[in-house]
């Protein structure tokens, strides 16, 4: 059943040349010939798919509701742009060979991927143990809308030094069955890490004890997937906020999961119904951005490394948390390592001083935006403890080490001569 626009998979030249993601991403998973000619797929602005004839329409509803197995070779045809499109496939088959994975999901913003793989994942009187720091929306999600659904929640610190999963762990199954480890690595704002070899290892030993090993779900949108390919260190499920890197020019929101067929197979299911998917125009731009994301990805960590060096050299500043600062010999830089091949681009550094001198360097500043979010092509720069953690009580923050004097940085790929300029310039109005 040919699908409009897709089928062209080529992955390797010759015998035995694996061709690399940031080469497939100007073509894979697209067949021209399918869309008269088009060097780039269409958006395929529709709701709805026409059927050749009405034997075709019920056996690709049997497909799509799972009534029975696909025949050999046999792909479910298109129905309705909830359930499909081909700008979701050919961006989800793109997004999939960044982290080898089996299958990608997109969907509408970084938080209905979340939701969606959480809905799917757990039942009632499921415990979910959960790094912390993690993101604000997710953190909402556990504490405050999970619980009236029956799924209760136990949280571990991320960290520099040492973590605190196995405790957390041991405390979840006195209160139910543990059913997801979710864990942010890099953690925002802190860049406290999480070893997924030894959340592997725990998950493997808890499943022997309550007989269903819990599902290890990573957000990996800080790092991913340039920097960092969850699945290969032991997630079950990456997850992304496209909004930032992927994304990478500030102007979409989306989000996407990805797996193994089997674990992603429910959340295919929940998002036809809670219709959590992406739209075919901002998949479009996304695949636009993929074309360049290693590109943009390479250039901002370049310019993070210069102007971390510079801020932390800078008598102003106290303390500068980026990755390549980790203590040579610790176990967060042996984790660092064996994780992840860069620092990326976005990290927060203390001011000395407090609220005060922080907002004055934030309101100094000419060329870097003062906005939340970060991962675009602009530098962007906020103040964690009153703007994207003000919902985190004062005492967590200051114990996980996110006070008053700090500032977050995403640095994005203008000259970075230009970029200390303007940080060396707001320095000294403070
Ligand atoms: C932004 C972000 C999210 C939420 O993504 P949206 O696209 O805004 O819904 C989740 N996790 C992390 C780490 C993020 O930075």
């Amino acid at each position: 059943m040919p699908i409009s626009g897709k089928k062209y998979h080529r992955r390797s030249l010759g015998e035995n040349h694996d061709m690399r993601p940031e080469t497939l991403m100007m073509g894979y998973g697209y067949d021209p010939s399918l869309s008269e000619g088009s060097l780039k797929p269409p958006v395929f602005l529709t709701s709805t798919f026409v059927f050749d004839n009405a034997q075709h329409g019920k056996e690709f509803f049997e497909l799509a509701y799972g009534k029975r197995e696909p025949n050999a070779g046999e792909e479910s045809g298109l129905i309705y742009s909830r359930i499909n499109n081909p700008d979701l496939e050919v961006l989800e088959d793109r997004l999939a060979l960044w982290e080898s994975a089996d299958k990608a999901l997109s969907f509408s913003s970084g938080m209905a991927a979340i939701a969606t793989t959480l809905l799917a994942h757990l039942r009632p009187g499921d415990v979910i143990v959960h790094s912390a720091p993690i993101y604000g929306g997710t953190e909402y999600l556990i504490r405050n809308i999970l619980p009236a659904y029956g799924i209760s929640s136990v949280e571990f610190e991320s960290g520099i030094e040492h973590y605190t999963l196995e405790p957390a762990l041991n405390e979840a199954q006195g209160k139910g069955k543990v059913g997801m480890i979710y864990v942010e690595t890099p953690a925002n704002p802190t860049n406290g890490l999480v070893d997924l070899q030894e959340c592997a290892r725990l998950a493997d030993a808890l499943a022997a004890k309550q007989g269903h090993r819990p599902l290890i779900v990573v957000d990996n949108t800080f790092l991913g997937p340039v920097w960092q390919q969850a699945l290969a260190h032991g997630a079950d499920i990456s997850i992304y906020s496209l909004t930032k890197y992927v994304g990478g020019h500030s102007d979409l929101i989306a989000g996407s999961a990805m797996g193994r067929a089997e674990v992603m197979a429910p959340i295919a299911g929940f998002r036809t119904i809670l219709g959590t998917m992406c739209s075919a125009h901002t998949c479009w731009l996304l695949m636009r951005s993929l074309e360049t994301l290693k590109i943009r990805m390479e250039r901002s960590a370049e310019n993070a490394k210069v102007i971390a060096e510079f801020l932390q050299q800078h008598p102003k500043v106290a303390k500068v948390h980026y990755l390549g600062f980790l203590p040579k010999g610790s176990d967060a830089e042996a984790i660092f390592k064996r994780q992840s091949t860069s620092a990326g681009s976005t990290f927060a550094f203390d001011v000395v001083g407090g609220e005060k001198e922080a907002f004055a360097l934030l309101d100094n500043l000419q060329l870097i935006k003062l906005a939340v979010s970060l991962g675009g092509t602009e530098s962007l720069m906020e103040h964690p403890y009153s703007m994207t953690h003000s919902d985190v009580p004062d005492d967590v923050k200051n114990r996980l080490g996110m006070g008053e004097s700090m500032v977050r940085i995403s640095v994005g790929i203008e000259h970075v001569e230009d970029l200390i300029a303007d940080l060396s310039h707001a320095l000294d109005c403070m």
